[in-house]
């Protein structure tokens, strides 16, 4: 799996060219906020292109964080549901717990 640096052919490549994928040493790799680039021309090429890609994936990012929000909610109501059943079924359980309480006492009932 180790490949060679495409611009010294010496050593061992250390990084792959986010851009064009090849593999370029730790000594040859250009590196900037991005990653680490065979060369400035690709780190140029990465940053043009990833602008529009970035923009692109706001949009569908946008909608995701939607639909993700709503899965949150339903989950949030769903715990929310679920605690107001859990004291019924777990104080049962207890032992010296308010043992014959209706299932659909509310969880602040009177002894
Ligand atoms: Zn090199
Ligand atoms: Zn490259």
């Amino acid at each position: 799996m180790e490949a060679k640096c495409v611009v010294c052919h010496d050593k061992l490549a250390a990084f792959r060219c986010i851009q064009c994928h090849k593999p370029v040493c730790d000594e040859c790799a250009h590196k900037d906020e991005n990653g680490a680039f065979c060369s400035r021309e690709c780190a140029g090429q990465y940053r043009s292109y990833g602008q529009a890609a970035r923009k692109a994936a706001a949009k569908r990012g946008g909608l995701g964080k939607v639909i993700l929000l709503v899965i949150l909610l339903a989950i949030a109501a769903f715990i929310a549901w679920k605690r107001d059943l859990l004291p019924s079924w777990v104080m049962e359980k207890l032992p010296g717990g308010a043992g014959n309480a209706p299932a659909e006492a509310p969880a602040n009932a009177p002894e």
